[in-house]
This record gives C-alpha cells, sequence and structure tokens, in this order.
C-alpha cells in the first residue's frame, strides 16, 4: 500500500483504539499524542524504504533514506512479528518515561501505537507480495493465503485508490462524527 492509505487506515485504527481505551476521560494531552503517534506508527514499518512517505517528511529524509536504501531489503524486519514485537518493547519503554505532569496516559498510547503499526502489517498483506511475517524465515505471508493469492491487490493501483482510500475515508469520518462529543470537548474546553 501507499504511504497515504497506510496513513489513513493507522488514523483510523489508531483512533479507535483510544476510544475504545480512554473512553469518555478527559484527556487532551493523550488525545493529541494518539493523533500524532497513530500517522507515525502507521508509516514506521517503511523506514526500509527510501521513497516512503516517513523519509519524505523529515529534514533530508530523502538523502538520508537514499543513503542506506541499497544496504536494506524492502519488506524486512519492519514488517514482522519480530518487528512489531521490538516497537512495542520501545514503546513500552518511552511511555514509561513520560512525566506524569505531562498528563498522558501511557498505556493507552501503548496499544494506539501497536494498533496502528499493526495495521500497516494488515495492509501490506492483503497486497501482491505479502509480507515475512516470521522474519527471519524469508517465506512471504498473505492474506488471502495461496493459492488464493490472485486476489490479491496491487499497491498504488485502482483497487487501493478508487475503493479501499476512500472507504477507509469514510469510516474515519464516521468515528470523528459518532465521537464528536468527546473531540469537542478535548478542542474546546
Ligand atoms: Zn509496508
Amino acid at each position: 500500500m501507499t504511504g497515504k492509505t497506510h496513513q489513513i487506515i493507522g488514523q483510523t485504527v489508531g483512533l479507535t483504539t483510544y476510544f475504545a481505551l480512554a473512553g469518555s476521560d478527559y484527556n487532551p494531552a493523550t488525545f493529541a499524542f494518539a493523533v500524532v503517534v497513530s500517522s507515525v506508527a502507521a508509516l514506521l514499518p517503511d523506514i526500509d524504504q527510501s521513497s516512503s512517505s516517513l523519509w519524505q517528511s523529515i529534514p533530508l529524509g530523502r538523502a538520508a533514506g537514499a543513503v542506506v536504501d541499497p544496504f536494506i531489503k524492502h519488506r524486512n524486519l519492519s514488517h514482522s512479528v519480530l518487528g512489531t514485537a521490538i516497537v512495542g518493547a520501545v514503546a513500552y519503554w518511552l511511555t514509561s518515561l513520560m512525566p506524569s505532569y505531562w498528563g498522558v496516559n501511557g498505556h493507552v498510547i501503548l496499544w494506539v501505537t501497536l494498533s496502528s503499526y499493526i495495521s500497516h502489517l494488515l495492509a501490506d498483506m492483503v497486497t501482491v507480495e505479502g509480507i515475512p511475517l516470521l522474519f527471519p524465515y524469508q517465506r512471504m505471508f498473505g492474506l488471502p493465503p495461496r493459492p488464493f493469492q490472485g486476489v490479491r491487490i496491487v499497491t498504488g493501483k485502482w483497487f487501493e485508490n478508487w475503493v479501499i482510500f476512500p472507504i477507509v475515508n469514510i469510516a474515519l469520518v464516521l468515528i470523528i462524527i459518532i465521537h464528536w462529543d468527546k473531540i469537542r470537548a478535548v478542542l474546546f474546553k
């Protein structure tokens, strides 16, 4: 999937996780963190591609990505259970370092990070290439599994752009509408 699709899926999944876990607690700091973290975590697995949105969005990222690019195989550790566990451990560590006066609910942010990250892997699993889920074991896994891989989608083509992307956008808008009272309370209280 392309960066824009991963980002909108990650934000939708991340916000859903936030509302499921944070409930109706008035917590602007956690909400702001959830919005930022869900966007970043959704793009993080493609850190192994210099063309990814993550590299493009940081200063000198394009150049840095191009330097490391020849040395890294795409869809690698970052697209596996092992990579997810490492990201989870680092996120757990970082959230535990947050001083309590920030008012951020680290437990919620940890799960927003993980759900958004995993949404990227699932989205890549429904593409033709699949992902090396059990890295370092090199076999690629996808959904639906072989021999039904023929119905998987091609990254950046019409099905992603004209079906998945609009549907997820609508889902995100619906989530915002459903939870508008809580969002308004956080933003305008
Ligand atoms: Zn990816």
